[in-house]
């Protein structure tokens, strides 16, 4: 017989067992999407390690070239990816055709900002040579998805890190491996190798896994404050690695002067409602000047009292479907009963039609009363209402919170758009616009417990590749001018 590890084989099977079982769900129904074994993480690091010269060795050009190829393939299977992302997360199918607009958009915009953010610079000088810039990938890099947007979010990360040169190892969110799995399928089918971009199916024990793991040189994170601290606390002993957390949010929308109350109204009903409020930049607090109080209030019920919520194939479509699963429902509807019973005044009440699916209609609660609102991200479809009395009371409020990722003031004059601007501590301040949906062509990203001062979005080349400075000269030429024996 063989020794009490038993042969090699043996013991890979051995660690196959006992990785875990992943399975996803589509929200709407119950019915499950996708089942499959937990990968490996040593095997996939140690494949990704392996892959990484090659790759980096790579012309620009080529990199370039084959992540476009990769837009095209995303292009041609674009129904069947939107289909998956609408199965699995339960958004609207027109909402998840546009998240797949978004992973295609993202290639020739990283391109660009990669071109503009890391371009080589080179300063000439005739004495003392040239003083040369350029940049240079970190090598196996980690990214950890969310579930809200698991295509466009995790390649807002993977695109950026390829071209620079870096190999991708991708954990899609657990709630969402088949999604996770088409695209690294659609990356593959252009030329980037399954070993350069790689996917890692798991939960959090996987994320740890990577994130400790000494072969991986960074973690580019998008996903909640908990998990980003955890991950943070993790690595500190390790300022080696490059560590980019996109987290969560507790933003404000602040309601001014202003004679377009229908148009307030329906950006305050997009930016709370949109995806049922999972959006990482979605309003959570509305902060109402006291004149303008039951003229917007009532115009915001009435349009989210029109508001219809359902499965992600229903026709007519709907504007919003159910959160993610009955475990967040849960929760939702105790923080709901939360706020009520602790000063909270219902305008419109959150409504879960059928205990055991996770639809929750659109709800609405003045928290004005309340002495202490618990600074939490309700990730769902819950929106606080606050009455303020002046301007510099409604700031207060805005940054009333322990997160900074975005911020919007509706109405109010230039000069008031000029002090909620100076002031208000968030990544994202925006006049007149949604909180949601920001531009590819800015950086994405907030402070406080929102972020660790690294943007995503137009800014992910910076965190991609480090710079190198380089003095250069082709023959050497010095000499010591002062303190010679
Ligand atoms: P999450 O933190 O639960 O999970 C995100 C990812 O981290 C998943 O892949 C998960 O498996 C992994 N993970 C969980 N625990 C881990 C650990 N201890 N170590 C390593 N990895 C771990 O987030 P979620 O619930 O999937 O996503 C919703 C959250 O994401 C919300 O808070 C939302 O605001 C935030 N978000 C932020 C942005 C942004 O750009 N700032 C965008 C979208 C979503």
């Amino acid at each position: 017989g063989h020794g009490r590890l038993g042969t090699a084989a043996e013991r890979g099977s051995a660690r196959s067992a006992n990785r875990a079982e992943i399975v996803s769900f589509e929200p709407a129904t119950g019915a499950e999407v996708w089942r499959g074994k937990a990968s490996d993480i040593d095997d996939v690091v140690a494949r990704a390690r392996r892959a990484w010269p090659a790759w980096a060795a790579q012309p620009l050009s080529t990199r370039m070239e084959l992540v476009r190829r990769f837009a095209n393939e995303v292009r041609k299977d674009a129904d069947k990816l939107a289909t998956i992302i609408a199965r699995e997360t339960g958004k609207p199918m027109w909402e998840a055709r546009i998240e797949v607009e978004n992973v295609v958009n993202k290639v020739e915009v990283s391109i660009r900002a990669y071109a503009e953010r890391t371009a080589q610079r080179k300063l000439d000088n005739a004495l003392q040579g040239t003083m040369a810039v350029r940049h240079k990938p970190h090598g196996v890099l980690a990214v950890l998805g969310p579930y809200n947007m698991p295509a466009h979010l995790p390649n807002s990360h993977i695109v950026p890190a390829l071209i620079a040169g870096n190999v991708v190892i991708f954990k899609p969110s657990e709630k969402a491996p088949a999604t996770g799995e088409l695209l690294a399928r659609c990356f593959n089918r252009a030329g980037i190798s399954a070993a350069v971009c790689q996917i890692a199916i798991g939960g959090p024990a996987e994320g740890q896994a990577l994130v400790a793991h000494d072969d991986v040189d960074g973690v580019l994170f998008t996903g909640s404050a908990n998990t980003g601290i955890t991950i943070n606390r993790k690595l500190s002993s390790r300022p080696d690695k490059m560590v980019v957390l996109e987290m969560g949010g507790n933003n404000a929308m602040v309601v001014w002067d202003t004679p377009k109350i229908t148009d307030a109204a329906a950006i305050i009903v997009q930016s709370a409602f949109a995806s049922s409020g999972q959006r990482c930049t979605a309003v959570r607090r509305l902060v109402v000047k006291s004149g303008m109080y039951d003229a917007v209030m009532a115009e915001v019920k009435s349009l989210a009292d029109r508001l219809v919520f359902g499965a992600p194939f229903d026709e007519p479509a709907p504007f919003m479907g159910p959160v993610i699963d009955n475990i967040a429902a849960d929760g939702l509807t105790e923080s709901f009963l939360y706020l009520l019973s602790h000063g909270g005044r219902a305008i419109k009440h959150l409504v879960r039609p059928n205990d055991s699916l996770p639809f929750l209609s659109p709800s609405i609660i003045d928290t004005t009363a309340m002495k202490d609102r618990p600074d939490v991200e309700l990730f769902g479809p819950i929106l606080q209402v606050i009455r303020v009395d002046d301007f510099d009371e409604a700031i207060a409020e805005a940054n009333n919170t322990r997160f900074g990722l975005a911020a919007s003031l509706v109405g109010g004059s230039p000069q008031e758009y000029n002090k909620f601007w100076a002031n208000t501590r968030a990544g994202i301040v925006n006049w007149n616009r949604p909180t949601i949906s920001p531009s590819h062509a800015a950086p994405m990203g907030g402070i406080g417990l929102s972020g660790n001062h690294r943007p995503t979005g137009y800014y992910a080349a910076d965190y991609c590749a480090y710079p190198v400075a380089s003095g250069e000269i082709e023959q050497p030429r010095a000499m010591i001018g002062v303190g010679l024996r």
